[in-house]
This record gives C-alpha cells, sequence and structure tokens, in this order.
C-alpha cells in the first residue's frame, strides 16, 4: 500500500519568522502519519527553522533544489550533503520553474536524484508538459522521456522509494486544474513507464503526486483517482488552514 503525500512547495515565498509561524499554526493539527504524509518544502534559507520548529511534530521537510555537487567553488549552490545533515528529508527536484528559469536540464536532473539518494534524502522528481505540448498530442512521449532522462542509472530499489510529481505547466499557479481524469491518465503512463524500465513490484510501490492548482475543493477528487498519491501543492500550502485541509483530506 502506498502512503499519501501531501507536500507544500512553498517556492520564494515566506522567510524564517513566517515560517516559524506557519508551523505554530499546524502543530497538533495534522493527519495521523499513519494515513498521510505532510511534507513543506520551503526555500533554502528557511529550512533550519522549519526543522527546528518541526521537531516533535510530524511534519517533513523538503528543499526546493539542491546540486549535484556535495561541495567545492559551486558559489550558491545547496549541498545535498548538507542537507542530510541538517535532516532534510526529502528533495524536489526538476519542478517545471528550475527548468524554465534556471535552464536545467533532464541531465542535471538525473544527476540530482543520484546525489540526493547517495546521502539518504529522497528525491520528489518533478516533470510535466506545456500546454503546447498538450494541445500538440504529446504529452505521454514528452512524459515519458521526462522520466526515463531523470531515473537513468538508478536502482529498481530506489526508484520504488521516491516520488514522482506531475506538474502540468498550464496548471501551475493558473488557478486552472487538470480534470481528475487528465491526471489520473498521465499518472498512470508514468506508473506504467516506471514498470517498463524496472518492474511491476517498482511501478506499484513508487509514489506518484499530481502538482497544479490542488486545493481544498479540488483534492478529495484528485486523491480518489487510482494512480495518484498525493500532492505538491504551491499557492494553497501558504496558509496553515488549507494546508491543514489538504492533509486532512480524509476526513
Ligand atoms: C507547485 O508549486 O508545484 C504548484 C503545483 O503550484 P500551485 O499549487 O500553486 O499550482
Amino acid at each position: 500500500m502506498r502512503k499519501p503525500i501531501i507536500a507544500g512547495n512553498w517556492k520564494l515565498n515566506k522567510n524564517p519568522k513566517e515560517t516559524a509561524e506557519f508551523v505554530a499554526g499546524i502543530k497538533g493539527k495534522l493527519a495521523d502519519p499513519a494515513k498521510v504524509e505532510a511534507v513543506i518544502g520551503a526555500p533554502a534559507v528557511d529550512l533550519q527553522t522549519l526543522i527546528d520548529a518541526a521537531k516533535g511534530t510530524d511534519l517533513k521537510v523538503a528543499s526546493e533544489n539542491s546540486y549535484f555537487e556535495e561541495a567545492g567553488a559551486f558559489t550558491g549552490e545547496t549541498s545535498p550533503k548538507v542537507l542530510a545533515e541538517m535532516g532534510v528529508d526529502y528533495g524536489i527536484i526538476g519542478h517545471s520553474e528550475r527548468r524554465e528559469y534556471f535552464h536545467e536540464t533532464d541531465e542535471d536532473i538525473n544527476k540530482k536524484a543520484h546525489a540526493l539518494f547517495k546521502n539518504g534524502v529522497t528525491p520528489i522528481i518533478c516533470c510535466g508538459e506545456t500546454l503546447e505540448t498538450r494541445k500538440a498530442g504529446k504529452v505521454n512521449e514528452w512524459v515519458s522521456g521526462q522520466i526515463k532522462a531523470a531515473l537513468k542509472d538508478l536502482s529498481a530499489a530506489q526508484v520504488a522509494s521516491a516520488v514522482i510529481a506531475y506538474e502540468p505547466i498550464w496548471a501551475i499557479g493558473t488557478g486552472e486544474t487538470a480534470t481528475p481524469e487528465q491526471a489520473q491518465e498521465v499518472c498512470h503512463l508514468i506508473r506504467e513507464t516506471v514498470a517498463g524500465l524496472y518492474d511491476q513490484t517498482t511501478a506499484e510501490n513508487v509514489r506518484i503526486q499530481y502538482g497544479g492548482s490542488m486545493k481544498p475543493a479540488n483534492v478529495k477528487e484528485l486523491m480518489a483517482q487510482p494512480d495518484i498519491d498525493g500532492g505538491l501543492v504551491g499557492g494553497a500550502s501558504l496558509q496553515p488552514d488549507s494546508f491543514l485541509e489538504l492533509v486532512n483530506y480524509q476526513g
């Protein structure tokens, strides 16, 4: 059984003070951790505050980005080794904003996945198509290509423990959500791609999130889809109340 995982992605929002206030606002109100995993992805400058504030709660912590080298002359980068030492649980990689604005390639994302695994941090690997790709009828080849590239040379055990986030770019931050059927179709395709690359057991274990304007009003129907195991959530993760509504979607 795959445990649902709801992960916030704060992007370039919140300072350490706001981070601590957010955690104070959700303390004692998270869903049973046996039923759903709650994660917040925060900017690197907030991670230590988030880790400290989350101590004694069931909240897990994610970085929003990390480099594939652990140390050296890489000004401004974030070391996966240091993230692990700090106690970061998950590392978001390959977000479409990183791909678009910071020119990250599939190869970079694959190297980052290897570096996170080497250090014991679980990657949340993002993929997803633009509206043009969807209109051209090329979603399947685009997304499966991203998945194949991101997973290159990872072991079946690593992939089984990873999280893949399907985020159609046209639905991110736009208020436009993919229909549950559209989201399910691509999440299923991702699982089939993993089955083809590895085996059925690996495919059945890897958790697949949907991301793109997930909010309290649509979380239940998205989470009801058989291949959707969670959400990667931007806007609706910024306020404690709406984050709690998402995490507590099972009622
Ligand atoms: C995201 O940040 O990955 C995302 C899906 O954002 P939003 O929920 O705001 O669309």
